[in-house]
């Protein structure tokens, strides 16, 4: 995460420290999207990691409402048909890493 962005975004963290946000960067633009659209709503959500496990996004937030919980979704699903390297459609792959890539980034 690039520092001007962390904090843009650190008030919707519950905890700021590095390692809150932590994926590749093909799926930071979808993620600042993510953000600004939480920024944007309400400002109370409170998360507590974005990260990448066996390839797929997490994202662990309290004080959502349904807004929230779907926009979480939507993004989830985004990221895990994005290469987590460029950007990118991609998919999950195993050959190497588990993780979601583009065939230019197995
Ligand atoms: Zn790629």
């Amino acid at each position: 995460m690039k520092a001007g962005n962390k904090i843009k975004y650190s008030h919707l963290f519950s905890d700021p420290k590095p390692g809150q946000l932590a994926v590749g960067d093909g799926w930071l633009p979808t993620l600042y999207d993510f953000l600004d659209k939480c920024d944007k709503h309400s400002k109370k959500i409170q998360i507590a990691q974005i990260k990448e496990k066996f390839g797929q996004a997490r994202i662990y937030a309290d004080n959502t409402d349904e807004y929230l919980g779907n926009l979480i979704k939507e993004t989830i699903h985004k990221l895990n048909n994005t290469c987590e390297v460029c950007g990118k459609p991609g998919q999950l792959n195993y050959e190497k890493y588990i993780r979601t890539v583009c065939k230019e980034h197995v």
